[in-house]
């Protein structure tokens, strides 16, 4: 065959049995975000540029090489979004809840664009659940935020992750150090790959994100953010810690997590699985207090995370994350039919058992024999065949599949007996 179009690089087509795996995911993971008191929120695809160019950062990937951005017919410069939190943000202040008392829980689900380079885990258009929780500063938020994170995992039974945990400062202190960091970095500027030297004039914090072994080992000599932050931001740290014991959550310092994106402040979180090092974070999180009055808002502190669940499934079916294909979906009742008049009867009182069960009409034309089979690959416990005479006498000829039983059913007693047997 010759295949015309084919799928842009980086993007994926989710099939059937993988699309019920999604929809399991999701369905658990809206279970237990309600239960820990987040409400749903969906704001547009498309974002102004300048949302993300302020709030994620220039200087960081994201907003330098991995933006979907274009102009549109009207003039208004435009960006797919590469993440939600700060379309939550805008939507926050657009509708105007800051007016709200309290803290705002909003969760968020669907797909995320980057034109970053594609590999087994990374896409150009993915999917994030998250969570954005605006109006506390506590610490014992954030702590919750974490452990919010690691029950969805939980409710899809992934296992085998470990939390990381680094904080990044604030206002006061970050840009001392900042500044440190820099001058540190330049004089030892010939030691570092190339995109650390311009990492280093730009964002130079992102030193630390470097996977390159010889800026590592550099770095070593460097004293962490962590040991260089504020007293305030020292005490957040040690509250976030005691509450994340409370809840026997174990989480590990790692003094160079300190996330891609610009807004974070304080608490910055990782999940990620142990035994897949390439990709191997799954969900990422933290503070960001500065954000919402960097988006013109009153100043609000907030703690948000999101999870990828393309890497997520991965982790959960490693073997069989691109599967081939794939059978349609289940039916409970599989109508035969043979001849035009006969599918139109079929289809007229499979509307009435639509009403109890699932049912597909089978409208190719082909023989009896094919529709049987087609009836097996579906894992119909029933088959109602429709032919000339079936229809002359407003009858079915009614098959069971589990012991092969076949008997005649007339039409007005058909919901009745697809019901006995399907206990439905
Ligand atoms: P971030 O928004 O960069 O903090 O990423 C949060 C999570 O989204 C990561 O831990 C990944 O699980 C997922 N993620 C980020 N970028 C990609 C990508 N290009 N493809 C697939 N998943 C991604």
């Amino acid at each position: 065959m010759d295949i015309r179009y084919r799928r842009p690089r980086g993007t994926r087509d989710v099939l059937l049995e993988e699309m019920e795996r999604w929809r399991w995911c999701e369905e658990r993971w809206r279970e237990v975000l309600e239960r820990y008191g987040f409400g749903e929120i969906r704001t547009p695809l498309i974002e102004p540029t300048d949302l993300f160019t302020r709030a994620v950062g220039s200087g960081t990937d994201i907003v330098d090489k991995e933006m979907y951005s274009f102009e549109t017919k009207g003039g208004e410069q435009i960006t797919l979004r590469p993440e939600a939190t700060a379309s939550v943000v805008r939507a926050y202040l657009e509708n105007g809840l800051t007016r709200q008392p309290g803290t705002l829980k909003f969760y968020y689900l669907g797909p995320m664009f980057r034109y970053d380079r594609p590999q087994a885990g990374r896409y150009r258009q993915f999917h994030q659940v998250g969570v954005e929780a605006i109006g506390s500063p506590s610490p014992v938020l954030d702590a919750e935020v974490i452990r919010t994170a690691l029950a969805l995992f939980e409710a899809v039974d992934a296992e085998g992750l470990t939390v990381q945990v680094n904080t990044i400062g604030c206002p006061e202190c970050r840009p001392g150090y900042v500044a440190e960091l820099q001058a540190w970095a330049r004089g030892r500027a010939e030691g570092f790959c190339e995109t650390c030297r311009a990492r280093l004039e730009i964002n130079p914090l992102r030193l630390f994100d470097c996977k390159v072994e010889s800026c590592r080992d550099l770095l070593g000599g460097m004293r962490p953010i962590s040991e260089a932050v504020c007293g305030a931001c020292r005490d957040h740290h040690a509250a976030l810690r005691t509450s994340l014991a409370a809840m026997d959550v174990g989480a590990t310092e790692d003094p160079s997590l300190v996330r891609g994106l610009d807004y974070y402040t304080r608490t910055t979180f990782e999940i990620s699985a142990r035994q897949d090092l390439r990709q191997s974070a799954l969900c990422g999180g933290g503070r960001y207090d500065g954000l919402v009055e960097q988006c013109g808002g009153p100043p609000t502190p907030a703690v948000g995370f999101s999870l990828g669940v393309e890497r997520t499934l991965r982790h959960l079916y490693p073997e069989e994350f691109d599967p081939q294909l794939s059978r349609q979906s289940p039916v409970d009742v599989y109508m035969a039919c043979l001849g035009q008049p006969a599918m139109i009867h079929a289809l007229a009182h499979a509307e009435l058992l639509r009403g109890v069960c699932r049912v597909e009409v089978d409208t190719t034309g082909r023989g009896v024999k094919a529709q049987m089979k087609g009836a097996h690959a579906r894992g119909a416990r029933l088959v109602l065949i429709a032919g000339d005479d079936e229809l002359a006498a407003g009858k079915f000829q009614m098959k069971d599949l589990n012991d092969g039983h076949q008997r005649e059913v007339a039409g007005d007693g058909l919901l009745a007996a697809v019901r006995e047997v399907l206990g439905s």
